[in-house]
């Protein structure tokens, strides 16, 4: 037997009629017309009809009564065109079927734990448990080939470029991206961890004190965060680092890929160059550094229309160096109270005041006529648009509008499906405010600084400014990058700023200060996600989806069965010892 160089299945056509053949694959249905028997036998390439027919092959007809759903098989027959009448154009075998000779089972199947042709979803909890069938599913076999197809292009597209592929070890030693590290204990070296690496940030910069110049990965990172839902603790990025490079290269080099991604595998044409918003402007006209551009609903700035306002809401906000943000809902005129209510119950829950509007709201009264014109001015409202408002400390209140902006567009059906809105976010800042109200870096601390905002960085460090970009689509960030700092000096001010103790820098970042001191190319990268680009060109808004063996939301594998506990003599030869988790402790 060799199946390996049997056509396809799924790739048989008219212009095959005629030919004898050789099948292997799965049955995906059969119909036992009292008589005549038909399967549909399924490859990776698709299904093709088999008939089996008692006065032609009596032994392949006998065989073929006792196919169940997900046998293997082994078919011999020859290509011939359906009656006329009886083709099936869902089908893109629809037009042929294969009268079978010989029929062989190699492996049968028990019932599997959910259908594997249906059209419907089966329940996720079950397709990952059995992921190996789920994968079967012709659906998710599609998904498989997508993301092979994108790792194609996106090789062939760096190697055209001169970028090297070059691999970095997945035990490695913490470098800051912002999340927990995951952390591998050392047999040899007790006490002492690995981690996996968040992201090869200064593996890749050192590969440019090298002089590999272009170096690209398709590499898998580790971040150990809570799960959203399109978040999974390990990831696949396009990991790139170039240097004697300014943004626009960088622009360009992903804006190139980008167009050649949905070229090749959507039939899309992108607009290029993308359109690029300051993050400042982003957040004041859209609410979010990551804003969908398929619908306008713009936010605006009414400080100057409420500069003299009686109404105490704005002001008290405005005199303690708030902000009042508001946008306009287009023919929002005679909103429901119920959908006005619901807005307000949005706002609230990203720890807003709440919303006002105008006009129909309690705010008619307190505000001048003048303020009213203002306002409908700034926010373009027309006589049947309802004008929302947010007051509130600045990033509160463009949270809340960028939000409440996101649930208008998709209430009010606005968003316009199918079209691809790509932008980049730049400049953007260098600094970021933690949980606890402190400093931390926005990006990571090796993005370069604009060095004339350094001259104010004691005073106002959140308005210095930094060489980095996101690139975003339709409301999600695809990936974001920076040109980095290659100045020592500079390098260490950067930790300094951030609170981090000399001794600290020297252990953690030494080596890197180190090798700058050897002859540093100016240099800068970009580290696009794979598994949401796939999501975007897949259709599918399940990260789950484009990866052959996910994890849920709770970090578990559900088909292995990780993580697990292991034996005990692996744990005394790594000198571990279990604490029992908290709430065991008695
Ligand atoms: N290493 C960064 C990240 O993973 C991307 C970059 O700056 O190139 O977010």
């Amino acid at each position: 037997m060799s199946g390996y160089s049997a056509p396809h299945c799924g790739s048989l056509r008219a212009s095959d009629e005629g030919r004898d053949v050789e099948l292997y694959g799965w049955v995906a249905r059969r119909r036992d017309m009292g008589g005549v028997i038909f399967i549909d036998l399924r490859d990776r390439w698709g299904k093709v009809q088999v008939v089996f027919n008692p006065a032609v092959a009596p032994a392949a007809h006998e065989a073929a009564s006792d196919l169940r759903s997900e046998f293997v098989v082994r078919v011999a027959g020859s290509v011939r065109r359906r009656p006329s009448g009886s083709e099936n154009p869902r089908l893109e075998t629809g037009d042929i079927e294969v009268a079978a000779s010989d029929l062989e089972v190699l492996s049968p199947s028990e019932p599997t734990p959910f259908p594997l042709e249906d059209s419907e979803e089966p329940d996720e909890k079950t397709r990952l448990e059995y992921r190996y069938l789920d994968l079967r599913r012709p659906r998710m076999t599609r998904m498989l080939e997508l993301r092979n197809k994108v790792n194609r292009i996106i090789r062939d597209y760096m190697e055209e470029r001169e970028f090297i592929e070059v691999e970095t070890p997945i035990l490695t030693r913490s470098s800051p991206s912002g999340a927990r590290d995951f952390l591998v204990p050392s047999r040899l070296h007790p006490a002492e961890f690995y981690a996996l690496p968040q992201a090869p940030q200064m593996l890749k910069q050192l590969l440019m004190v090298s002089g590999v110049q272009r170096y690209y990965q398709i590499a898998r990172c580790f971040r150990d965060e809570n799960l959203r839902a399109d978040r999974q603790p390990e990831f696949t990025q396009l990991d790139v680092e170039m240097s004697f490079c300014n943004e626009e290269d960088v622009f360009a080099l992903i804006e190139g890929l980008f167009a050649k991604l949905w070229q090749e595998t959507a039939g899309v044409t992108l607009a290029a160059p993308f359109p690029r918003l300051d993050i400042k402007e982003s957040f004041l006209r859209y609410g979010s550094d990551k804003p969908d551009l398929r619908y306008e609903l713009e936010i605006a700035d009414l400080g100057d229309a409420l500069g003299n306002t009686k109404a105490d809401i704005f002001r008290k906000v405005l005199a303690a160096d708030g902000v009042v943000r508001a946008l306009s809902v287009p023919h929002g005129r005679d909103m429901a109270r119920r959908e006005l209510d619901e807005l307000v119950t949005v706002a609230k829950g990203a720890g807003g005041q709440g919303l006002a509007w105008l006009p129909g709201g309690p705010l008619d009264k307190f505000l001048s006529e003048q303020e009213i014109e203002s306002i409908k001015r700034l926010t373009m409202a027309g006589p049947d648009d309802l004008v929302l408002i947010a007051a509130d400390r600045r990033r509160k209140a463009e949270t809340v509008m960028g939000l409440i902006r996101q649930e208008i567009a998709r209430r009010r059906k606005l968003i316009r499906e199918g079209e691809w809105k790509f932008l980049w976010i730049n400049p953007t800042y260098l600094f970021d405010e933690d949980d606890q109200g402190k400093l931390t870096y926005a990006h990571h601390p090796f993005t370069r600084p604009f060095a004339e905002d350094m001259s104010f960085v004691e005073e106002r460090p959140y308005d210095v400014r930094a060489h980095a970009y996101d690139i975003v689509c339709n409301g999600y960030e695809l990936g974001g990058g920076s040109l980095r700092i290659y100045d020592p000096g500079m390098q260490e001010r950067v930790f300094q700023l951030l609170g981090m103790p000399l001794d600290v820098i020297r252990a953690r970042f030494g080596t890197l200060l180190q090798a700058f001191t050897y002859g540093v190319p100016p240099h800068g990268g970009i580290a696009p996600g794979i598994d949401r680009i796939v999501m975007m060109l897949g259709g599918t808004d399940n990260i789950r989806d484009v990866i052959a063996f996910p994890k849920t939301q709770s970090m578990s594998d559900l088909m292995l069965g990780a993580p697990s506990e292991v034996d005990q003599s692996q744990l005394d030869e790594l000198n571990i010892k279990v604490v029992p988790p908290k709430k065991d402790r008695s």
